[in-house]
């Protein structure tokens, strides 16, 4: 069975989505990816995550290939590669219907730097993603657009949002982050009163990132306060 690991993390990590309310139903999905190989482990398409077994993950390559499993694949696949072909270093992304970034969303607002954590994902504005069909070669194709920034989650307009991460575990932290900032920016909006952090704010605050916790001075095995 390729993939081992990466498909049982994906079956408990889907079952996190939904006992911390990322997410309803059989609504997003999880793909792990393995850059020695090429290979990338996705969750089954619409199958409800406590139903989900090790064997329902499909191995695919970046292109749409399926090379194990008897499940039909994730239909946001190709959204998925998009990650895996920026150069931002993902290994892990997370697609949820998480209810505040989902709620900006569908106002067409990006994740601003409201609150500094943003910094987490990599720069100071998580962008805003145009709305295309979900599951589609234009929404894979818009979001690869929107990565060139470097950032490392985006907002799908009217749909939801995506993090990724050098793994499962971090790509599931910023989601986490993500949707807290996003209620926090949701909120400041309904107060009508939002002080948006400057460039130069948030460019001190990314470089603090880097030597955050007890990772590597370089940065490299950092992850932010929920990964
Ligand atoms: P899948 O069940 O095919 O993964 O699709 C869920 C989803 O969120 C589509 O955007
Ligand atoms: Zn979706």
């Amino acid at each position: 069975m390729l993939m081992k690991t990466a498909r049982e993390q994906i079956v408990s990590y889907g079952n996190r989505l939904i006992e911390d309310g990322l997410t309803v139903g059989t609504a997003g999905n999880i793909s792990v990816y393995d850059p020695e190989s090429g290979y990338m482990a996705i969750s089954p398409s619409g199958i409800p995550y406590a139903d989900t077994l090790p064997e329902d993950i499909v191995i695919m390559d970046l292109h749409g290939n399926i090379l194990e499993g008897d499940r039909k694949p994730s239909s946001e696949s190709a959204l998925h590669s998009a990650f895996y072909l920026a150069d931002i270093g993902a290994q892990a992304v997370v697609h949820a219907h998480s209810m505040y970034c989902t709620t900006l969303a569908c106002m067409g607002e990006p994740l601003r730097s409201v609150h500094y954590a943003i910094a987490e994902a990599g720069t100071d504005i998580l962008p805003l993603v145009p709305y295309h069909t979900f599951g589609t070669p234009e929404l894979a194709r818009a979001a690869s657009e929107a990565l060139k920034g470097g950032a490392r989650g985006v907002i799908l307009a009217n749909h939801g949002m995506c993090a990724s991460g050098s793994s499962l575990k971090s790509a599931y932290g910023l989601a986490l982050t993500m949707e807290w900032c996003a209620e926090v920016q949701w909120r400041c909006m309904c107060a009508g009163k939002m002080n948006v952090l400057t460039k130069k704010e948030m460019d001190t605050a990314l470089e603090h990132y880097k030597t955050y916790g007890q990772g590597k001075s370089d940065g490299s095995s950092v992850s932010g306060y929920n990964g």
